[in-house]
């Protein structure tokens, strides 16, 4: 194997399919490449083509009655100032968005990027999570969809096969009473620290009874993770500090992190707790609950 990163070819296909047909005639040994923030940084050596997706028209925020849809090559910059997403619950994409690296990189950097990059620590993830979004795969045989958490397998790895990529992300429409909120610790709290711990959260309120709650996290797994137990805790219930507590517990329970240079395993777990707190009673707050 080379032992330096240098593509010897640079495509731009015109469709799905010949964007299809290229990525599977190399092998494995081709990439799609998107903003370029990630790739370009890690320069992976079994790479002979970068593949560019900007003649495929993914750069889009779309708002209809079923919901959104976000193509995969939308920029950072334009989820930030999306007036679609500027609305209870979709504006966790927002917020988590802002939190994301500098205004430099999310100039170029894309949610696509972002989602298949699969890095245990990344952002929008989780907040799509407790969205319910799904993402749209194409490949050879046409295109397929799965919910977003079924698409990591493990660090830096998803279902994708060599002949495919991600074209769009849906999120469907939630009832009126619904609110979220992302959280995450940095290091520094500067705009490149990477979360030591992310967390999102959704609550759905019939009344004041909850009828849907989704917890996720980020960087305390090899994938993100829901958690089903505070999940569970939650649902029916009509909250109050002590199931807000037990559920926020609950989450560090599932969470199984790792020491690295950012904190120990045991730093990340205790934030967890007060993370997944933050969110659910900034998910309620925003209900009027
Ligand atoms: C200084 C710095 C700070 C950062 N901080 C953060 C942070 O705080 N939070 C965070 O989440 N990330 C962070 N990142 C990581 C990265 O910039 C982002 O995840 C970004 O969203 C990647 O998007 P991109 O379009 O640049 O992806 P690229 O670099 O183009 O691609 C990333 C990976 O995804 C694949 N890919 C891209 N698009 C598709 C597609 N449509 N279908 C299939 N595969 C695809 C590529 O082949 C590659 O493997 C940071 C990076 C840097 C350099």
């Amino acid at each position: 194997m080379r032992n330096i990163f240098r593509p010897s070819e640079f495509r731009r296909p015109k469709d799905l399919h010949e964007t299809s047909w290229i990525l599977s005639s190399f092998e494995g040994r081709a990439r799609v490449v998107a903003g370029g923030t990630e790739l370009l940084v890690h320069k992976p050596l079994d790479v002979d083509c970068l593949v560019g997706l900007s003649k495929l028209d993914l750069d889009y925020i779309r708002n209809g009655r079923a919901g959104i849809t976000i193509g995969a090559g939308t920029t950072l910059v334009k989820i930030e100032e999306s007036e679609a997403l500027s609305v209870e619950p979709y504006r966790i994409l927002r917020e988590a968005t802002r939190l994301l690296a500098t205004p430099t990189i999310r100039n170029t950097a894309t949610i696509g990027g972002n989602i298949c990059n699969a890095s245990p620590a990344v952002d929008l993830p989780p907040a799509l999570m407790v969205l319910d979004a799904k993402v749209i795969i194409s490949g050879l045989e046409g295109t397929r969809e799965i919910p977003i958490a079924d698409f990591f397998e493990g660090v830096k790895k998803t279902v994708l096969s060599d002949d495919e990529f991600m074209v769009e992300v849906k999120i469907p429409a939630f009832p009126e009473n619904t609110g979220a909120s992302f959280q995450k610790l940095r290091h520094h709290q500067t705009s490149i620290d990477i979360a030591i711990v992310n967390a999102a959260a959704r609550l759905s309120f019939a009344g004041d009874t909850v009828k849907e709650a989704k917890v996720a996290m980020g960087s305390v797994a090899a994938t993100p993770i829901y958690s089903k137990k505070a999940e569970e805790i939650l649902k029916g219930k009509i909250l109050d500090v002590d199931i807000v507590k037990r559920a926020a517990e609950a989450a560090s329970g599932e969470a199984k992190p790792i020491d690295d240079i950012r904190a120990s395993a045991g730093y990340r777990k205790r934030m967890v707790t007060v993370l997944v707190e933050r969110a659910l009673e900034e998910s309620a707050r925003r209900c009027g609950k």
